[in-house]
């Protein structure tokens, strides 16, 4: 039997939707939320990531403003635009577009940005956060995808989770997510041996390695929940996810297609998170 699609782009439709009432109501106590995006350098990649979140916001009563730099742009000026928007009061959430420019410290910039508006949920008191079990702005991919797995009526608890891929900002969030769920968690990385063998015990198998098509089917437990973070351009400038999606879908019971998995719910949890920063401020 083939296994159930995980509609990501519909499922964002929808927390999108749900969202615009709070958005209204902090609009009638004189509160508009408003996320700045820092995007820079010329990545195509970047800029369109960056256009999708700017028109999600708008959609929904978001205000966004872009900040746009060269490649050749300084740390200083960076750093110096970020401490003013943490000074602004009318910005509630900052997103700084990665990658940057090589030639940056990524660390540094990153934690130049107030924990109270980092709606992307990449600063370390964030990520210290949901260690610590009681988070405040947890990383949007992650958190998207989590989503995703409650929508869709997996269950986590007692579970053997495998998550393929230690990034601070999509593995090992998703890791820490899925352990508050009470799942039992094993986390593989580039030095895993006998990742195939980790992955086949899996109930939920969470793919974010960048890997085009490294998941086969033969990774993959008879009805598995398999969830596609990976974004890869192929040779031919084709997506391609993680997940041999052809074939595992004939395996998994639950999977989340590229594109139209992941994607849309890391920009929806953007969303969210700027929505709550802004409630945040008012409390
Ligand atoms: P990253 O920083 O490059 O991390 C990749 C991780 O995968 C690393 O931990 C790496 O291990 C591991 N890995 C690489 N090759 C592997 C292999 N052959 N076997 C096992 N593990 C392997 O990437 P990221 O930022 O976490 O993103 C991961 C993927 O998700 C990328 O394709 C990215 O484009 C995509 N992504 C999608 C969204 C979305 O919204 N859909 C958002 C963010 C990221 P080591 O630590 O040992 O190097």
């Amino acid at each position: 039997m083939a296994a159930r699609l995980i509609d990501g782009k519909a499922l964002a439709a929808q927390v999108r939707a749900q969202l615009k009432p709070a958005v209204e109501a902090l609009a009638a106590r004189g509160a508009r939320p408003g996320l700045a995006a820092i995007l820079a350098g010329d990545d195509p990649a970047s800029h369109v990531y960056v256009r999708n979140k700017v028109r999600a916001c708008d959609e929904i009563g978001v205000r966004s403003e872009l900040h746009q730099f060269g490649a050749d742009v300084s740390e200083a000026a960076l750093l110096e635009r970020i401490a003013g928007l943490n000074r602004d009061p009318a910005v509630h959430g900052i997103l700084v577009q990665l990658p940057l420019p090589a030639h940056l410290d990524g660390e540094r910039v990153l934690a130049a940005v107030s924990p109270a508006k980092d709606v992307d949920g990449f600063h370390a008191e964030n990520l210290g956060l949901l260690t610590r079990g009681t988070p405040r702005f947890v990383a949007c991919t992650p958190a998207g995808v989590l989503r995703m797995l409650d929508h869709a009526g997996v269950p986590l608890a007692g579970r053997h989770a495998v998550v393929i891929g230690r990034s601070s900002i999509v593995g090992k969030p998703m890791a820490l997510l899925l352990l508050q769920r009470d799942a039992t968690v094993t986390i593989c990385h580039s030095k895993t041996s006998r990742l195939a063998e980790l992955a086949r015990q899996a109930d939920v198998l969470v793919a974010a390695a960048g890997r085009p098509l490294m998941v086969g089917a033969v990774m993959v437990k008879p009805g598995a929940c398999v969830i596609d973070v990976g974004t890869s351009r192929t040779a031919d400038g084709k997506l391609s996810g993680d997940v041999d999606f052809a074939t595992v879908r004939t395996v998994a019971g639950w999977i989340s297609p590229v594109p139209g998995g992941v994607g849309p719910m890391t920009v929806a949890m953007l969303v969210e998170n700027t929505v709550r920063a802004t409630e945040l401020s008012l409390a």
